[in-house]
């Protein structure tokens, strides 16, 4: 069997090149005799390759300097307790709820100090965003929290929300180097990097220089605290060699796409297709309100909620080689995740497919 068309919400596609350059350097990496599994942390090879990993994410996304790159692991669920456990100065925070992952970033916050809900779209199955122009933001909050993609629901915030000042912390997993970003509107950024950049179990944190600090919430472990990690250049212990390899192979691949304006306009395209087919289908509607659509997760139900067609349409998409279409059990239905790595031919063979379905079963 031949590559199939991978929907799949995460972990993802990955570009067919960075595969295919990994599988080249497996046995040998640049002459060095050996896999990049296989090298010490601390060798030459391997400092080039994270070094030269930063530069480019740097490059890609227009980091200023005075933010730092960290490369660390367990993942972006790791970072729902680091998050406070750094910033909790005055043990206070913000979070607006539009999702599972925001809900159980907001979970975790709330072991270690007071989490204010400043709005949430729970009323409607998270499928919008709430306006955040004009929030009750509590004077003290340490921070301002955001998931900025919902992986599962299909929103995006197209606006970021006004924090009046605080700073905010976002959550960007799933929407990560799929278009342009103004880094210095954050305070950190970081997201698991499985659904866009590389293998599952690395997470990539940039954060602020200033909100690296020595006095975060006593008992943080050593490994959570970020100066630990800032300080050693994200080597303090071993660090996801070869995710973090993987990723660097990404950061190149992004940048021979064109870097991340070229991005964007690839994954708006990609998306028109979709939405534009779900708008007129008489079979299919997508869940999302359309001001608040994400270009990389599109999730779709039947018209009528018919979960017998849904199944269906998802076994037939599966054999037909469009796999991961089902959706996730809080929504139901169908979704289909559209990362960077996700070709257009992809998405156009999909809708075909879709339309192909629809005449047959209608
Ligand atoms: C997938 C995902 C997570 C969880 O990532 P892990 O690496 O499994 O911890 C968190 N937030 C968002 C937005 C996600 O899409």
């Amino acid at each position: 069997m031949g590559r199939v068309y991978n929907f799949s919400a995460g972990p993802a596609v990955l570009p067919e090149e960075v595969l295919k350059e990994a599988a080249d350097e497996m046995l040998d990496y640049k002459g060095t005799g050996m896999s990049v599994m296989e090298m010490s942390h601390r060798s030459k090879a391997y400092d080039d390759i994270i070094k030269e990993a930063e530069k480019d994410i740097r490059d890609l996304m227009n980091i200023p300097d005075n933010y730092k790159v960290l490369f660390l692991q367990g993942g972006a669920s790791q970072q729902f307790a680091a998050v406070p456990m750094n910033l909790m100065k005055n043990k206070k925070a913000a979070y607006i709820i539009t999702g599972q992952w925001a809900k159980k970033a907001a979970a975790e916050a709330e072991k270690y100090g007071e989490v204010v809900k400043v709005a949430s779209s729970a009323d409607k199955t998270f499928s919008y965003i709430p306006d955040c122009s004009d929030l009750d933001i509590p004077e003290d909050a340490d921070y301002v929290y955001i998931c900025e993609n919902n992986t599962i629901y299909g929103t995006k915030f197209w606006q970021l929300p006004n924090t009046k000042g605080k700073d905010l912390v976002a959550d960007v997993s799933s929407c990560f180097l799929s278009e342009p970003v103004d880094v210095s509107k954050y305070g950190v950024i970081y997201g698991g990097v499985q659904k866009n950049v590389g293998p599952a179990g690395v997470v990539i944190a940039i954060i602020r220089e200033d909100l690296i600090r020595d006095d975060v919430l006593e008992g943080t472990p050593t490994m959570l605290k970020w100066k630990t990690q800032a300080d050693a250049d994200s080597l303090y212990n071993t660090p996801p060699c070869y995710g973090i390899y993987i990723c660097g192979l990404v950061f190149k691949w992004v940048k021979s796409m064109g870097g991340l304006k070229a991005m964007k306009v690839h994954n708006e395209k990609k998306a028109k297709i979709l939405y534009d087919y779900l708008d007129q289908s008489k079979m299919f509607v997508g869940t999302v309100v359309e001001k608040d659509r994400s270009l990389m997760n599109v999730p779709f139900v039947t018209r009528n909620h018919d979960a017998d067609l849904e199944a269906k349409f998802v076994k037939e998409a599966t054999a037909a080689g469009f796999v991961n279409l089902k959706g996730h059990r809080s929504v139901g239905g169908m979704r289909a995740s559209i990362y960077n790595a996700m070709p257009i031919e992809g998405v156009e063979k999909l809708v075909a497919f879709m339309k192909d379905f629809e005449e047959k079963n209608s």
